[in-house]
């Protein structure tokens, strides 16, 4: 059944100025549509920042575990809703059921994660007083948050930016993806139930201008953006240029290296998992396995048996659900093509399966190439999709220049049983979240999650402690 949803401002749900809406469809079956949407412009932007700056003072002053008690509330709402939410997604974006309760689990764990980190702010204060001075620090919220997130983690990605912003004593503008707005949604429903205070957290639903229109606001004090490296330098110039706090996470070619000494059924379940796991459209997704020549034709042959493995389809009884859009699904295709222009040679898949169950969905096959120089396209553009290059080296110092000769540096993982340079790696490689005989994706929700190079603006960090880093800002205070 397709349902109207709007706007979230100001504590009311509001349709847009424009009239106009928009529709999210099935990735499994495009012609059938999930939702309809507001489809918002510059003035529902501006009305949303007006709501959470005219909020800002009260939210503010709000002592903080009360604030955590809203949020703690608000997670138990999701909670209760955890299956009808996990059914959405799935329609949506396209993933599987288990990945999708998998990631709506995380969205209610963040919100009970920060409640209780609201504990630790605001009501305590270290002192260093001398010579008649008292002399503390305070911490304050920035102000107006505006976040922009993308459709791949449509309720984990906005969980992570709200419950910081929020439990640090911000007020919030969010815009989330066009492809799946639908979870994001339902984060501000079940903060309007747990007793959010009006304004204090809104969303705009939109494409085209609406996401540039909230970063560039002048009642915006700082902004949060996830998404592709493309759109989010253009957002950290901007929001930067204006004086505003920013952060801007973005894509990733994320590397296994496989070492001599690694295991080889055990490397290929590694590289498997982090390549194929969410159809290959996560951030910290695998797409480039750096594989000793040594083990090269013994991996490749594990890793080929396991992408063939790998049941594509829709609903629950399949591994791998589709890809979230036509375009997304394009640029994979597109990719496969470029790959074998360049001289890679096709292990495995590379096309749509064939196939009832298939219908007009947005699936292709998991993929893999081997032959692939390191500079190929294929082993340094995101591909976003399930695709996988295999580049072969012959020592750990080629395999280790080879991991870091892209412009990205998110994630990345070694397979080995050698301590040594298991150490090497972590300390060498370039990139942000740093794995020994482990896949590149999953991440804990209480540590800092941040790339670097052309993956992220670096300057500050997502997740745990880090997370409310960013949306507070300190103050140092003498008292004579
Ligand atoms: P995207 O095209 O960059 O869009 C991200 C968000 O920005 C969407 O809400 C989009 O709105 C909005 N937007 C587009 N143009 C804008 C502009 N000029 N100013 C402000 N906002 C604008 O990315 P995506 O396709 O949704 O997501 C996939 C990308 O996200 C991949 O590159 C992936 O690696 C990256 N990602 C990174 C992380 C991380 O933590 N590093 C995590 C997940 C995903 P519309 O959708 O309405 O156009």
């Amino acid at each position: 059944m397709t349902s109207q949803q709007q706007n979230y401002v100001g504590g009311a749900w509001t349709d847009s100025d424009t009239g106009e809406t928009f529709e999210s469809t099935d990735p499994t079956a495009p012609d059938e549509v999930v939702a309809e949407y507001q489809h918002s412009d510059e003035s529902d932007v501006a009305a949303a920042v007006d709501a959470a700056a005219g909020a800002r003072e009260e939210w503010a002053n709000t002592p903080a575990p009360q604030r955590g008690a809203i949020l703690r509330e608000a997670a138990s709402e999701l909670a209760d809703r955890k299956e009808e939410l996990t059914e959405l997604l799935t329609r949506e974006e396209g993933k599987t059921h288990a990945e999708a309760g998998g990631e709506v689990q995380r969205a209610i764990d963040i919100f009970y994660y920060y409640a209780e980190k609201t504990r630790d702010l605001g009501g305590t204060r270290k002192s260093a007083s001398g010579g008649g001075t008292d002399l503390y620090t305070v911490s304050q919220p920035v102000g107006v948050a505006a976040l922009v997130t993308p459709w791949n983690y449509p309720i984990a990605i906005p969980a992570w930016k709200l419950a910081p912003a929020l439990a640090a004593g911000n007020t919030a503008v969010l815009k989330p993806a066009e492809d799946a707005p639908g979870t994001a949604l339902a984060i501000v429903g079940a903060l309007d139930e747990a007793g959010l205070p009006d304004g204090v957290a809104n969303v705009v639903t939109g494409f085209g201008d609406v996401g540039a229109a909230l970063v560039e606001h002048d009642d915006v004090d700082l902004v949060s953006f996830t998404g592709s490296a493309e759109v989010g330098h253009e957002v950290y110039e901007t929001a930067t240029a204006d004086g505003k706090r920013a952060q801007c996470e973005m894509g990733g070619k994320n590397a296994t290296v496989v070492a001599e000494s690694a295991a080889v059924e055990e490397a290929a379940d590694i590289v498997a998992n982090g390549a194929f796991g969410v159809t290959g459209q996560a951030c910290t997704a695998c797409s480039r396995a750096i594989v000793h020549e040594s083990v090269h034709d013994e991996f490749v042959e594990a890793v080929v048996a396991r992408a063939e493995a790998i049941d594509v389809g829709p609903g629950d009884e399949y591994d791998m659900g589709p890809q979230v859009s036509e375009s997304e699904l394009q640029g994979t295709l597109d990719y496969v093509d470029v790959a074998q222009e360049e001289g890679a040679t096709l292990e495995t898949g590379g096309g749509k399966p064939e196939g009832d169950r298939f219908g007009d969905g947005y699936y292709v096959e998991p993929t893999v190439f081997t032959d692939v120089e390191s500079d190929y396209r294929i082993a340094q553009e995101e591909v976003f999709g399930p695709v996988l290059a295999v580049v072969e080296v012959s020592d750990f110092e080629e395999a280790l220049a080879t991991a870091n000769d892209s412009q990205y540096g998110l994630s990345a993982s070694v397979v080995t049983a050698d301590h040594g340079e298991a150490e090497r790696f972590v300390t060498e490689v370039e990139a942000g979240v740093a794995k020994v005989n482990a896949k590149t994706t999953g991440l804990e929700l209480h540590v800092p999650f941040g790339g670097f190079k052309q993956s992220s603006t670096e300057t500050w960090r997502e997740q745990g402690d880090a997370g409310l880093d960013f949306y507070t800002i300190d103050r140092t205070v003498y008292d004579a």
